[in-house]
């Protein structure tokens, strides 16, 4: 089967895919797309509609009116309606949000979708649970970034203190919240967070950013160069 032109890079929260997906892309030149951002903004938005408790026709529908963007090299990451979300989703209870609406099939499938589109016109370093499993099963180039729950809970500590070097962030109940999400996200019937069995499996607990990007630079091109991809 031909192979897609995408790097999948999949793992749990804090892991750190995000920044390594985007340091990959910019190192090569490609496109970075980050799933969870669009995840969170479908939180948000069904939220506001009440939609926890919906059966999967009423998130199918209120889905079905919106107008979704994803502009991945713009000021405004996404938006929906002419709404912008790009800060919004980075506030700490979004993630509970996305990871409740993510379970939705409806939910799935509309982003699936939407996900593969943008893949179309160009080659991409997408980063999410499902991309090397289920949205591009055929991806070129798949990595798993996992690190020990301590250090993602801290990690995630640092970046909330980032954005708000005020709040006070407790850091066992970060470490339980990370824990309890991943559990759903692993344990969830449709599209479940889960190594591929062709990902390269990295586990960034005790490596620098530099390291990590150098190791993903390496396979990334010799996974090209094997496959006659051209990046
Ligand atoms: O990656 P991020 O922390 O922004 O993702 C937020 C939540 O969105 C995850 O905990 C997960 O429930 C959901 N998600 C998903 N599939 C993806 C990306 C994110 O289910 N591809």
């Amino acid at each position: 089967m031909e192979k897609e032109k995408v790097i999948a890079m999949d793992g749990p929260s804090g892991s750190g895919k995000s920044t390594m997906a985007k340091n990959l892309a910019d190192k090569l030149d490609l496109t970075f797309i980050d799933t969870g951002s669009m995840f969170r903004t479908l939180g948000i938005v069904l939220d506001r509609l009440n939609l926890k408790e919906g059966s999967d026709e009423e998130i199918a529908q209120a889905l079905a009116n919106l107008n979704i963007e994803y502009m991945p090299t713009a000021d405004i990451l996404i938006s929906v309606d002419g709404e912008d979300f790009t800060d919004k989703i980075r506030e700490h209870h979004v993630s509970e949000l996305a990871s409740i609406y993510s379970q939705k099939p409806a939910v799935r499938t509309f982003l699936l979708n939407f996900q593969r589109s943008l893949a179309k016109s160009r080659v991409c370093v997408m980063e999410g649970r499902d991309i090397g499993t289920v949205v591009f099963p055929q991806a070129f180039c798949k990595f798993f970034v996992t690190a020990s729950s301590d250090v993602r809970a801290q990690r995630r500590v640092d970046q909330l203190k980032e954005k708000d070097p005020s709040g006070t962030y407790n850091f066992e109940e970060i470490k339980a919240d990370v824990e309890a999400r991943d559990k759903k996200d692993m344990e969830r019937e449709i599209a479940p967070l889960k190594q591929a069995d062709d990902a390269l499996l990295l586990d960034t607990s005790n490596m620098s950013p530099e390291e990590v990007l150098n190791k993903l630079v390496e396979v990334s091109k010799a996974k090209a160069t094997e496959l006659n991809i051209n990046l």
